[in-house]
């Protein structure tokens, strides 16, 4: 049975548990939902890389801070369909689109990103998109399109979220996920653990993400990869332990859903990701980056699926394969309603310890 009632104390006693019982509960609930020979592979794709005005300090592609990486506009379509094909003949299932945008604006490079959805639908691979906060029209635009799921994660417990970053508000998230809802386009949305958070706060970030109704259909989570530059360049990453508590903490709450071992993975053996796997995570990210952050490389992980006895998921087992309408027999407003999301704006001193470090850099080759 799937429950929508968790509380915080519920979570942290499962959380707390001797790690071989709770390993060997959360592996008896994957067995009862879900083949656990199959891991589900996701290919991460950054279709525009840097520049964002958003201020989360686990971020290096955040415009405010100094970090390395190489910026890029919106990716073409042709750029998009080569990178799903080699996905595709690695063995992944889904491409996951990831922009660095606050929000989705109307306009042409959203209807570009619908043309991407509605190629990638048409290779028979399942197609994702993270591209920030989402009107109900634009949710809809991107349904119609053949989206197959929408990432937008918590992050956090609604109370840490205010530590990390200040430019919007957890209500922006609940409201983006609602919006998702309201279209046949399924749910993504997780977190990270390590960036200083309390072990209250991880199984606050479970309470959010149970309750939802449906529970998401997928619960990406992540270990911090501190980046240099970014206000959490300091901290200190996750033990594999605590990753596997959360891993197994998250498919015991949540026994349908597909609970994705996301970034963090090159800073675990093989061993620790195969205890992972025990514990009821069921799906990867492939490729050597994640977004701007490194990742194991395909043949790595195919040489481990292999050791394991593990197989790639085939696309479209969970649901059936969206349609994709043309733009041009479209029944939505390209132009929809304009949102009205927060903006919190209070300070996170680390935050602007990092904008102001960033600043001087800069004055510094200038
Ligand atoms: S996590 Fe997303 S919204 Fe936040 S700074 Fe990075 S790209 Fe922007």
């Amino acid at each position: 049975m799937v429950r929508h009632d968790w509380t915080k104390e519920e979570i942290l006693a499962i959380y707390n548990k001797p790690l071989m019982e709770l390993m060997y509960e959360a592996a008896t609930i994957h067995r009862k939902h879900h083949n656990p020979n199959q891991v589900q592979v996701s290919t991460l794709l950054s279709i525009k890389t840097g520049g964002c005005p958003e201020d989360c300090g686990y971020c290096p592609q955040a415009a405010r801070y100094h970090t390395d990486i190489e910026g890029n506009d919106l990716m073409s379509i042709n750029q998009v369909k080569a990178q799903a094909l080699r996905a595709k003949s690695s063995g992944s299932s889904r491409v996951c689109m990831g922009a660095a945008w606050r929000n989705v604006k109307d306009g042409e490079e959203f209807d570009q990103v619908l043309e991407m959805v509605r190629t990638i639908n048409k290779l028979d691979m399942e197609v994702c998109c993270t591209l920030g906060m989402l009107t109900e029209n634009q949710a809809q635009r991107l349904a119609e399109a053949g989206l197959y799921a929408y990432n937008h994660n918590l992050d956090s417990s609604e109370e840490y979220y205010k530590e990390v970053i200040s430019t919007r508000g957890y209500e922006d998230r609940l409201k983006t996920l609602a919006n998702v809802r309201k279209t046949n386009v399924t749910v993504c949305s997780g977190g990270i653990i390590g960036m200083g958070e309390k072990i209250e706060d991880r199984a606050g970030m479970l309470v959010a993400l149970t309750t939802l109704n449906p529970q998401p259909e997928s619960v990406p989570i992540n270990a911090l990869v501190p980046v240099e530059g970014t206000p959490l360049e300091e901290q200190q990453p996750v033990s594999i332990w605590e990753m596997i508590r959360m891993i197994a903490t998250t498919r015991i709450v949540m026994p349908e859903t597909q609970v994705r071992l996301s970034a963090g993975r090159t800073q675990m053996s093989k061993e620790g990701q195969a205890m992972c796997f025990f514990a009821g995570a069921n799906s990867i990210f492939a490729g050597d980056k994640l977004l701007t952050t490194p990742n194991p490389d395909v043949n790595e992980d195919m040489e481990l699926f292999k050791e394991l006895g593990l197989q790639p998921m085939e696309p479209f087992v969970k649901k059936e394969k969206p349609q994709s309408v043309e733009a041009g027999a479209s029944q939505f407003n390209p132009k929809g309603e304009k949102p009205k999301w927060s903006r919190p704006g209070h300070t996170i001193e680390r935050n602007e310890e990092a904008k102001q470090k960033a600043k001087m850099k800069k004055q510094e080759v200038e």
